[in-house]
């Protein structure tokens, strides 16, 4: 099968299971031969749940009256970078709400400087931003941004965002998060209502036109408080995961050396469903490491999972699953794409 659309969207429609258990082990193979044995492993920090966006499916909307709305600290977001060094994460990731504020900015400049010293890798993903602000952040010490397009299709992007939400402003951020040197990594959801088979097929296609370094995908999950749940298709969590399982080992074998992470939402369908997404291609798990008193709060869609472990118990949890299916995270690698590196042609550099 090629690896145009037609061949894409008939890889994604498989569900006889002998089908389907090839593509995945096509697909962990293709992640062994590019990206080596090992799962790079990044510490999740969930620094803020106000948003100034209003995704019609996303459980911390500006319009969700529900959810208690923090914002960490600075002295939590430092220890939480201490936390993740401890671990022996070397790379974090620092998510949250969409905030295009001069205080926003100052406060993740300052975040930067002040875990400088620790040497971690350092991804944001804070929603879109003028590029003045990325390029504040790159020069503060941020190597890498996450930016998912959620759909390449601007109409059904239309369908899932208010109108003052803009598909080619997102094109554009990624365009100039690329062009000031970030690691960049983008990603679409799956079994959206009225999403289709196609429509996903031209999302990977997109992934290598604007040739992103680094996937973050995973299922549609609905959240009751939302205005997208009611359009919702009723599909199995089973039926969603796989969905989720395709598109990663189809990503894997059009883009081959890109780093693909085995997003949370697979958990939430499942308890293995990140070691699933592993065995079809995932070669990045992002534990979470938020305070356990705000994860909570930080639900975008039903059934989150993680909340409460202690530190040392998500080590020993990680590293169990891991080897329940014969991986093992690489502990204190920052775990650049190997995309990224052969991009860029750094000598010497280790991925
Ligand atoms: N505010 C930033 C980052 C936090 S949201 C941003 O939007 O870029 C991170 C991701 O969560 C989004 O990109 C979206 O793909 C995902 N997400 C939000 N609501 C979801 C839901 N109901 N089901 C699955 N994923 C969801
Ligand atoms: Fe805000 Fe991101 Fe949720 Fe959209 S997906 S409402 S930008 S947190």
């Amino acid at each position: 099968m090629g690896f145009d659309e037609d061949g894409i969207a008939r890889m994604l429609a498989l569900e006889d299971p002998d089908a389907l258990a090839a593509l995945f082990r096509e697909a962990r193979a293709v992640k062994l031969a590019e990206c080596g044995p090992g799962i790079a492993v990044r510490g999740l920090v969930e620094a803020g749940n106000v948003c100034a966006k209003d995704c019609l499916y996303c459980g911390i909307r500006r319009s969700n009256a529900r959810v208690l709305r923090y914002t960490m600290s600075m002295a939590e977001l430092v220890a939480a970078a201490e936390t993740a060094r401890r671990i022996g994460y070397a790379s974090i990731v620092l998510q949250g709400g969409e905030l295009e504020s001069e205080a926003n900015t100052r406060r993740v400049e300052e975040f930067l400087a002040r875990i400088a010293p620790l040497g971690l890798g350092v991804t944001l993903s804070l929603g879109e931003q003028e590029p003045a602000v990325y390029r504040r952040w790159r020069e503060a010490g941020a190597a890498r941004y996450l930016l998912r397009i959620e759909t390449s299709d601007p109409e059904l992007y239309s369908r899932l965002h208010p109108p003052t939400c803009s598909f080619s402003r997102r094109r554009d951020c990624l365009v100039r998060l690329r062009e000031l040197g970030y690691q960049v990594g983008t990603g679409v959801m799956c079994a959206l209502p009225g999403q289709t088979t196609r429509q996903l097929a031209r999302d990977v296609l997109f992934f290598r036109e604007i040739d992103a370094d680094m996937i973050g995908m995973g299922p549609y999950i609905p959240h009751p408080d939302t205005p997208l749940a009611a359009a919702d298709t009723g599909l199995t969590d089973e039926a969603r995961l796989r969905l989720g399982l395709k598109l990663i080992a189809v990503t894997r074998l059009v883009l081959r050396d890109v780093n693909i992470a085995a997003s949370t939402a697979l958990q939430a369908l499942a308890d293995d469903g990140r070691e699933r997404g592993i065995l079809a291609g995932a070669n990045v798990l992002m534990p979470n490491i938020t305070p356990a008193g705000y994860r909570a709060s930080y639900r975008l869609y039903r059934n989150k999972p993680g909340g409460g472990e202690d530190d040392a118990a998500v080590r020993v949890d990680l590293d169990r699953r891991l080897a329940k299916i014969g991986e093992s995270a690489l502990y204190g690698r920052s775990g650049d794409s190997r995309h990224y590196v052969r991009r860029v042609d750094i000598p010497g550099r280790e991925a």
